[in-house]
């Protein structure tokens, strides 16, 4: 049997190295710690080998199209597939930022919404049987979504809303920004939050297609949220260390063999929430 693989985005610092950490220390295979910055990422990992634990490295950049089919046809030729995926790769604009809203609209929804789509869509033909997909959101977004107009939160909630619709509606976000009438268009006023719903939408989605189209096998992905994690982007204080943070991504991404819940859902202290 091939050697298992786990890939973790944007692991360089933060949530996402405590991932790779614990995967180091839980994951039978190989952990690929993934960074946009080669330089950064490697120094993650010289960290993590000073502590005794052994991670791969790959650049991954989320909002290069070329980077993620570059990083794609690696697992693809190396280990045939990817056996666990975590999109963690996210940023968010400072409360203190004075970047106008519709700068923030577009910057926020590129990289946590249209890049980890792009992740998505190039990673998920590669997800093996038996796969994990973890897709770290926000609390944020779930407050984010009960702020939309009444018509909004109809359709993000809805069983038969498609990707392209989503995608349809996360650009006319944006737009709308852009001209500075997101407010009449029913959307709240925030970027960050926003980008969230949509990728929670995005996972629910996905794992409906999933089990469609590949109903034998057994692949769960889930969206989640961290809880407010002591991290460069919501600073020091916040109540969880990043080792708490990657609890719940990572008892997402090790769901035993045979498990079939939870899947396309939103989860937060390993229980499956409200939507
Ligand atoms: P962080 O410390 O700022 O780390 C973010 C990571 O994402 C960094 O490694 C960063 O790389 C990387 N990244 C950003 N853009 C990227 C791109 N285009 N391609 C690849 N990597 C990229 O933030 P964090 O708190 O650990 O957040 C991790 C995830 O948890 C995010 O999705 C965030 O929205 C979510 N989250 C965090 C909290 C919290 O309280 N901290 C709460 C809810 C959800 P660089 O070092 O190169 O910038």
């Amino acid at each position: 049997m091939s050697t298992r693989v786990a890939v973790v985005t944007g692991s360089n610092k933060g949530i996402g190295l405590a991932i790779v950490q614990a995967l180091c220390k839980q994951f039978q295979g190989d952990v690929y710690l993934t960074a946009r910055d080669v330089g950064r990422g490697q120094e993650a990992v010289n960290s993590l080998a000073s502590d005794g634990l052994k991670a791969m490295f790959h650049q991954l950049d989320i909002n290069d199209l070329n980077s993620i089919t570059t990083a794609a046809a690696f697992f693809k030729d190396k280990y045939g597939g990817v056996d666990v995926l975590i999109n963690n790769a996210g940023i968010a604009f400072k409360v203190a930022d004075t970047a106008p809203f519709a700068v923030q609209a577009e910057v926020t929804l590129k990289t946590n919404f249209f890049a980890t789509r792009d992740m998505l869509t190039h990673f998920l033909p590669l997800i093996k049987a038996g796969g994990r997909v973890v897709n770290v959101s926000s609390f944020v977004g779930v407050r984010t979504l009960n702020l939309c107009s009444p018509a909004l939160q109809q359709r993000f909630r809805s069983e038969d809303i498609t990707e392209e619709e989503l995608v349809g509606l996360m650009e006319r976000f944006v737009e709308e920004a852009k001209r500075g009438e997101h407010k009449q268009g029913g959307w709240p006023d925030t970027a960050y939050g926003m980008s969230k719903t949509g990728l929670t939408t995005l996972s629910m989605i996905q794992a409906r297609r999933l089990s469609k189209e590949r109903p034998n096998d057994g692949i769960l992905l889930n969206a989640c949220c961290p809880g407010w994690v002591r991290t460069d982007m919501a600073g020091p204080k916040a109540p969880k260390s990043p080792d708490e943070g990657a609890i719940t991504p990572v008892y997402l991404a090790l769901l035993p063999p045979g498990t079939t819940e939870p899947h396309g859902k939103f989860v937060s202290d390993k229980e499956v929430q409200v939507w």
